[in-house]
């Protein structure tokens, strides 16, 4: 069974012991063989391929061309390179109307897209878009309130003021996400951040001084007020929606009865396993085919526990 869940897997060297060397960086962007992935107000650029179906692929820029499109002096973010071939994020966010002058892609939502994309590219699109959110809420010191600049191609910032020079770093927040079952049934819920009835498995973020396992207990008793006994690890998503890891598990009920938190969740309730395999024909609506709630739900089902 494969652990790798989509928006990873971009399958590039990031070329971290690098990142510092400006003058390997400088030439990374003069290569002819660059490519450069804009991000624009948390968008992505994609191009349809057509096969008879509309396939969506990224739609590459040339260094010159973003660099023509930059604010002032272009801000490159080394993603990593393969093949020789360096990988670049660009935030093209200051522009008014990027599309009338960029026409050969448009900025969609990774979510407008999500699954449909190759998983490569899926996840060379996750990793420049969180970079590039982490950069556009990260424009001051965080100790001292300075101005903070890019450096190491965008994987620091570096407060400018001379008595201070904090290094802050991109943050990822991690979030455990858990599919709740007790013998041949599960607890899905549906949220109230999704309009219409959704079911997914539960989520939450994890707080200082706790471990992911106690995370998914605290999380399952504050949500549908079930204790959980075994929690088991399943795997993990990087999730750019805006900035966070999934860590995937499945935990084992020891109490049944459900009391949902109001605030957050519309409904939560136990379904059984032929409910869940039998989704499709009966028009039950689970979690998006490219997430890791999905996989989760999907695997249990499979008896993959
Ligand atoms: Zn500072």
């Amino acid at each position: 069974m494969t652990r790798i869940n989509f928006y990873s897997g971009a399958d590039i060297n990031r070329a971290a012991p690098l990142r510092r060397d400006t003058g390997w960086i400088a030439e990374r962007l003069a290569s002819p063989n660059a490519r450069v992935l804009p991000v624009w107000r948390e968008k992505n650029f994609i191009s349809f391929l057509d096969k008879g179906d509309e396939v969506p692929q990224i739609a590459w820029m040339a260094v010159d061309t973003a660099t023509k499109f930059a604010n002032g002096d272009p801000s490159f973010l080394l993603l990593g390179e393969k093949d020789d071939i360096p990988y670049f994020a660009i935030d093209l966010s200051h522009l008014e109307e990027p599309e009338s002058s960029l026409p050969h892609g448009m900025f969609l939502g990774l979510r407008d897209v999500g699954g449909a994309l190759d998983q490569a590219e899926g996840a060379l699109l996750s990793y420049a878009k969180g970079l590039i959110h982490w950069h556009e809420r990260h424009p001051f010191c965080a100790r001292c309130g300075s101005a903070t600049e890019p450096r190491d191609a965008g994987h620091v910032r570096v407060c400018i003021k001379e008595d201070c020079k904090a290094s802050h770093f991109p943050r990822t927040d991690p979030a455990v996400i858990m599919l709740v079952y007790k013998g041949d049934r599960c607890v899905l819920a549906h949220n109230r951040r999704n309009p219409l009835p959704m079911y997914s498995t539960l989520a939450g973020f994890v707080e200082p001084g706790e471990s992911l396992e106690e995370a998914v207990a605290r999380e399952v008793q504050e949500e549908v007020g079930i204790t959980v006994g075994q929690v088991r690890y399943h795997s993990s998503q990087p999730w750019p929606f805006p900035g966070n890891i999934m860590l995937g598990f499945h935990a084992e009920a020891e109490t049944t009865d459900i009391a949902i938190e109001e605030a957050e969740l519309v409904e939560a309730r136990w379904f059984n396993r032929d409910e869940i395999a039998n989704a499709a024909q009966t028009g039950l609506k689970l979690s998006r085919s490219e997430s890791i709630s999905r996989r989760l739900i999907n695997d249990w089902v499979s008896g993959l526990v």
